[in-house]
């Protein structure tokens, strides 16, 4: 299959495979058995200009497109989701949305520290506001050349490891008005008022901190605001726009694990004997191999094609439709075909000993964090009908207290 790759591109996907097989796949059990953040292979990406790879050059980073970006995350997801997850998130997301929208203060120090290896976290999502964003708490009060930041998140990848952490909160002004929600800038061990409460206990993903957020009167210098060009008010939905490159990232990882788990299948089908023979040799497991084959294609395509497109109105971001629509596809397609290799593996699929059970745990998260399957179909279904979509309107709406005589 073409995949309408350049020389070049082809030339960085070699590069990022042969890293991946090199320094990446030797810890990827290890690192899912011990659950630490893996700092060497952080220093090796680092090294190796994987790391701040979109930053411009002006920045120190090499002006890449998300596409490049893209190429080296399935790579390193084929051989462990962690290092991935890394590679997404010092190349998309946070980072992308402060080099859109932040001052050139603030993208000096963004580009700093992701150049130097940290991978910024970004932290939205709060107990009682996970889909429905806008439902958040968390406030940033503003008092004189400050913001006063208060509340608690959760989830939040790279808790405890990142030091550059985009808060998102409600703005009050100084009277108590409500101007919309922000985006903040704030250092780890720099801005007192920022402490990790608790590491989430995850199914999978080990290695990759998640945990709760908990700000008491985190002061930032009003410079620390990110502000989009729409303004405060209007501005969440700009800052939010930063994570259709996230998203393509994502879906990118689900993808790249389904490619490594179908290498994995292939492989043994070939060397797995049983009845005498190959087990590849058996039909039910050819169009098994067949369908993870034509799934998995797909999924590249629409990831590819997404990390290519742009946003209207000049979006520096991939579109939403097709970041969104190649999000769903893939992390749900990833399941199945990894769900397919663990099969092909029988006992061996559900044992510790072999990468197949790390890859199903690893890959369900895909359809839950930076956007549900259930909520990016609400997004391509507004696009399509041209309507904003409330979702408070069709759902619960209390019931009137009943009437004592009923
Ligand atoms: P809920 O919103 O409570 O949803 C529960 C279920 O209801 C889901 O199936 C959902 O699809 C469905 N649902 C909700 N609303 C609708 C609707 N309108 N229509 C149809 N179905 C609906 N957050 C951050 O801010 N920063 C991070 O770095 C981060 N990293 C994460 C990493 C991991 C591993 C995970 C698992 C999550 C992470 N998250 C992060 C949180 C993630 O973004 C949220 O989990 C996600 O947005 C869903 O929120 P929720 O878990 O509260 O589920």
């Amino acid at each position: 299959m073409d995949f309408g790759l350049n020389r070049d591109e082809i030339a960085l996907q070699m590069r990022a495979r042969a890293f991946a097989e090199r320094i990446v796949r030797p810890r990827a059990a290890a690192i899912d058995r011990d659950g630490q953040y893996p700092l060497d292979v952080v220093a090796a990406l680092t090294e190796a200009g994987f790391v701040g790879m979109t930053i411009p050059k002006s920045l120190g980073g090499q002006d890449r497109p998300f596409l490049d970006a893209v190429l080296v995350i399935e790579e390193m997801a084929k051989a462990c989701t962690v290092t991935a997850r890394i590679v997404v998130e010092t190349n998309m997301g946070a980072i992308s949305t402060v080099m859109a929208y932040g001052s050139e203060e603030q993208k000096r120090l963004a580009a700093k520290l992701v150049l130097a290896g940290d991978k910024p976290a970004i932290c939205i999502t709060e107990p009682d506001a996970g889909s429905d964003t806008t439902a958040m708490t968390t406030r940033a009060d503003r008092r004189g050349d400050s913001y006063v930041i208060n509340g608690k998140k959760h989830w939040i990848t790279g808790a405890g490891v990142s030091l550059l952490h985009l808060i998102f909160a409600r703005v009050f002004d100084e009277s108590g008005n409500d101007l919309g929600i922000g985006g903040f800038l704030a250092v780890r061990d720099q801005h007192k008022g920022l402490r990790v409460t608790r590491r989430e206990p995850t199914m999978g993903l080990c290695g990759m901190p998640e945990g709760e957020i908990v700000f008491e009167n985190l002061e930032l210098p009003t410079s620390m605001a990110v502000l989009p060009p729409s303004g405060l008010r209007r501005g969440f939905a700009d800052l939010m726009n930063a994570y259709n490159s996230q998203r393509v990232g994502a879906g990118t990882v689900a993808m790249g694990i389904a490619a490594g788990a179908l290498e994995h299948a292939l492989d043994w089908a070939k060397t797995r004997r049983q009845f005498g023979r190959p087990i590849g040799e058996f039909q039910g497991l050819q169009w098994m191999l067949a369908d993870m084959q034509t799934q998995l294609t797909a999924a590249r395509l629409m990831l590819y094609a997404a990390a290519r497109s742009r946003g209207p109105n000049d979006s520096p971001f991939p579109d939403p439709m097709q970041a969104a629509q190649a999000k769903i596809f893939a992390s749900e397609a990833a399941i199945k075909i990894v769900n397919d290799a663990l099969q092909f593996y029988g006992a061996r699929g559900y044992s510790r000993d072999f990468p197949l059970e790390r890859m199903a745990r690893d890959v369900r998260m895909f359809t839950i964090g930076g956007g549900t399957a259930q909520v990016l179909r609400t997004l391509v279904a507004s696009k399509m009908l041209g309507w904003k979509l409330p979702q408070t309107r069709d759902g619960y709406a209390p019931r009137p207290p009943r009437d004592a005589t009923e």
